[in-house]
């Protein structure tokens, strides 16, 4: 063995407050059924394959070239897409792009959080929200949701406006739980809130309640909706996150921001599945309707499925989740452990995956 692989973790000048902590860390296990990072299961047709390929090929010849530095012609798309979504009228100085949502998130708390400052959310939740904040140093704040995972807005709102945090994340529909938060209930948090209030819409296209855009216009200096290409748009590979915002919220993210972050080769392929989003988004409802089938048998087979709102459901209860996810693995399904006591999630494939599910369900020990 090489010296380079005598140097551990502990032997670098690495930040005190980064030793111990853990990485992101969603198993990508080689099994027959994934059903474990919520992806849209169905990949993209052949018009799209075609499409995104055709846009590469003629992006390639600016290859020498940096790209647009302010991707405005995605963004202007990404407001068009949005604008049909939510009939909210957008254009591209309400909307930044980043890879993947992540990316969002970490520009915003580069800009708004950061040492000295500090960042609540509810929990359980998206596990990437204590991690980047940790990442940009800023403060981590827990906060309780009820025992059934929802959000009480008034408890909520009462703390937000006793820690005063210079960022609340409201997850909706909330990951790894599953449940949406109405908007009155977001306006008793915004209404709260002294800081940034982004709410993290990543499954909103699987979501029977109406996006938090709605609410721009009344909180334009705090609130922000940070949405993503990796779910319903079936584009996680391609890693396109976007938020719409206030344009001057826009403006503070050019101050963090890495210049060039978009690729050429993202910002053409992002263009090009986005003018088949009819297409990708109509497994949307199929999928709707396969999560409602999956919880039922659920219920049916004994478990307590959490309602969902998105594309993936959360379920128990195990005497030992752990135990429980090694059996599905062994059985060929990869589902995840989110770390919540007795329950465990899985995403919505397609419906011979599913079965492939239900079946390891019955077999599951519990
Ligand atoms: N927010 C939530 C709630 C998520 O579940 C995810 C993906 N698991 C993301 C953001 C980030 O996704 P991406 O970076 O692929 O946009």
């Amino acid at each position: 063995a090489g010296e380079t692989t005598d140097v551990t973790l502990a032997d670098l000048p690495l930040r005190d407050d980064l030793r111990g902590r853990s990485p992101y860390g969603a198993p990508q296990l080689d099994v027959p059924v994934r059903l474990n990072t919520n992806e849209n299961p169905y990949p993209p047709p052949a018009a799209l394959v075609d499409d995104v390929t055709d846009a590469v090929r003629e992006a390639a010849r600016e290859l020498h070239r940096y790209p647009d530095r302010d991707a405005v012609a995605l963004r202007r798309d990404l407001a068009a897409y949005l604008t049909t979504a939510t009939g909210v009228p957008l254009t591209e100085g309400h909307l930044w792009a980043a890879n993947g949502s992540n990316e969002i998130l970490q520009q915003l708390l580069q800009a708004f959080g950061g040492p000295g400052r500090s960042a609540l959310g509810f929990e359980p939740s998206y596990s990437m929200h204590p991690i980047i904040s940790a990442g940009t140093r800023t403060e981590w704040v827990p906060a309780p949701r009820r025992d059934d995972f929802s959000l009480d807005a008034v408890a909520a709102a009462e703390l937000v406006a006793e820690r005063a945090p210079d960022v609340v994340f409201v997850t909706s529909p909330n990951n790894p739980t599953g449940g949406s938060v109405p908007l009155a209930d977001l306006e008793h948090i915004l209404r709260a809130a002294p800081g940034l209030v982004v709410v993290d819409e990543a499954y909103a296209e699987f979501s029977s309640q109406p996006s938090a855009v709605r609410l721009l216009a009344k909180y334009p200096a705090t609130l922000v909706v940070s949405r993503t290409m990796s779910k319903a748009f079936a584009f996680a590979g391609g890693r396109l996150g976007y938020l719409a915002a206030a344009p001057a919220v826009v403006d503070a993210l050019q101050l963090v921001r890495l210049p060039y972050h978009l690729s050429v080769v993202t910002q053409a392929a992002a263009r090009a599945a986005l003018r088949h989003a009819d297409a990708t988004l109509g497994s949307v409802a199929t999928l709707a309707a396969e999560r409602d089938r999956v919880a039922e048998a659920l219920r049916g087979l004994g478990f307590a499925p959490v309602p969902s709102d998105a594309n993936f459901i959360l379920f128990g209860r195990f005497t030992d989740a752990a135990t429980a996810w090694r059996s599905y693995v062994d059985s060929g399904v990869l589902i995840r452990d989110v770390g919540i006591p007795g329950h465990l999630r899985v995403s919505i494939g397609t419906p011979d995956e599913n079965d492939a599910f239900l079946a390891a369900s019955k077999e599951v020990p519990r």
